[in-house]
């Protein structure tokens, strides 16, 4: 992206009208301003060959990753890898068509299968992302006259979902029940609800208070969407997610997730009990109106999530590093997203971008590859290094890894000198 504004390109095109892409102006100069500084673009990362879900080289270096949302480390599991060749070898590279025409092949099928064995539930939906489940699900079910009832720090793709519909939308405080439960009191008793809720939000790595969530909602008769895909696989005796952990999967309507975390691949799910959901597969038109995946892909999927069933001694590991990176850079004096470790995502907070590009840099050239995060991604403004763990790496590794914190935090001067540096 080098070279990606022209500063001197005049603000109004021949005729006097506007040039559209005057709107982007401040991110352009952010951008520069950044860049300017000499530091290595934060947003341009190339991963030149991947060795492992913990090791790649990128940027020509040997790199830990921890930030690639691989929690369960499956992308390169050996029955995963044979199941997408051999889908690739049987059945061709891609389905050329939507799911209600001529992309629905055995594959698919199979797919939704595995995800209504994994969550227990009657009904699942395949769709080509994540991204797309929540855009289509969202604005298919809540229409005019319709109300959503949304935590303020969801994903842009739910607050997409949102905006491509007509319901009337009403969020409220993060995670916070009371004033979600003030929200719905006032709404009218006979409309359609559907409370939208994120078992864990990414940015922070905090999880919602899901039990008593989904009891107001019920108490309210809204309906009840959770989207699980910083969970799956991980969190919950299964790997169903929050859901499963507070006790409330039989009392939710919908689940939305994503192939691209823990399963390993690419696409994005809802499941449900509903006994009209099928209809869905007719209405949702970012169902209908878009390719579906690639049986190579699908066949990866539903061997992953096959393999996710029991995957009790990963999910064990996992939060063992979790705990170990929270505990260790709490010690060394970093500030963290969540005061205890409540999931594989540890996010520790920056002063500001410059500083938050200044550490990613500096723990780049150590080799350490996380996610800069800062707004409007972020909440309340926030310049994040966010940290996802994965179940494959090792202890040696976190301990590596927490060694090139304290080196990058002396460094820049975020860590002071004077701190606690033992991990303990
Ligand atoms: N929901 C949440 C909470 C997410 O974080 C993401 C992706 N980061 C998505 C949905 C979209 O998933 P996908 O990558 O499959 O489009």
């Amino acid at each position: 992206t080098e070279g990606i504004s022209q500063p001197d390109q005049p603000e109004t095109l021949e005729g006097g009208s506007k040039d559209l892409f005057s709107k982007f102006d401040d991110i352009i100069q952010m951008r520069e301003g950044l860049l300017a500084s000499g530091i290595e673009d934060p947003f341009n990362l190339v991963m030149e060959k991947v060795l492992s879900p913990t090791r790649a080289i990128c940027n020509g270096r040997d790199t830990i990753l921890l930030g690639t949302y691989n929690y369960m480390g499956m992308t390169f599991d050996p029955d995963v890898i044979d199941a997408g060749k051999q889908a690739l070898a049987d059945f061709g590279t891609g389905t050329t068509g939507s799911r209600v025409l001529n992309g629905t092949y055995q594959g698919h099928r199979e797919c939704e299968e595995a995800l209504k064995e994994f969550y227990a539930m009657d009904h699942a939906m395949v769709f080509s992302t994540g991204y797309l489940a929540n855009l289509g699900i969202i604005s298919t079910i809540a229409g005019k006259g319709d109300y959503i009832i949304l935590d303020i720090d969801s994903h842009a793709s739910i607050w997409d979902g949102c905006a491509m519909g007509n319901a009337e939308v009403v969020p409220f405080k993060h995670n916070d029940v009371e004033a979600m439960e003030k929200r719905l009191r006032r709404l009218p008793e006979d409309a359609g609800k559907l409370v939208i809720l994120e078992g864990v939000y990414s940015m922070l790595g905090d999880v919602a208070p899901l039990k008593e969530m989904v009891a107001v909602a019920k108490k309210y008769g809204a309906m009840v969407l959770v989207d699980e895909a910083h969970s799956m696989g991980f969190i919950g005796e299964n790997g169903r997610g929050v859901v499963e952990d507070a006790g409330v999967i039989d009392d939710v309507d919908f689940i939305i997730g994503t192939f691209s975390k823990s399963v390993g691949t690419v696409g994005g799910f809802c499941v449900s009990n509903h006994p009209k959901f099928e209809i869905l597969r007719l209405v949702c038109r970012p169902y209908v109106f878009t390719a579906s995946l690639p049986p190579s892909v699908v066949a990866t999927a539903e061997t992953s999530i096959r393999k996710l069933m029991h995957g009790h001694n990963k999910r064990a590991h996992l939060w063992e590093n979790s705990k170990r990176l929270h505990k260790g850079l709490t010690q060394m004096g970093f500030e963290l997203g969540t005061k205890e470790p409540q999931s594989a995502i540890v996010a520790v907070i920056m002063p500001d971008l410059e500083k938050g590009a200044m550490m990613w840099e500096a723990l780049l050239k150590e080799g350490l590859y996380v996610n800069l995060a800062r707004p409007p991604a972020t909440p309340a403004n926030m310049t994040l290094l966010r940290c996802s763990l994965c179940a494959e790496h090792s202890d040696e590794e976190v301990g590596t890894i927490l060694g090139m914190f304290e080196r990058a935090g002396k460094a820049t001067g975020i860590l002071g000198q004077t701190s606690d540096q033992s991990e303990g």
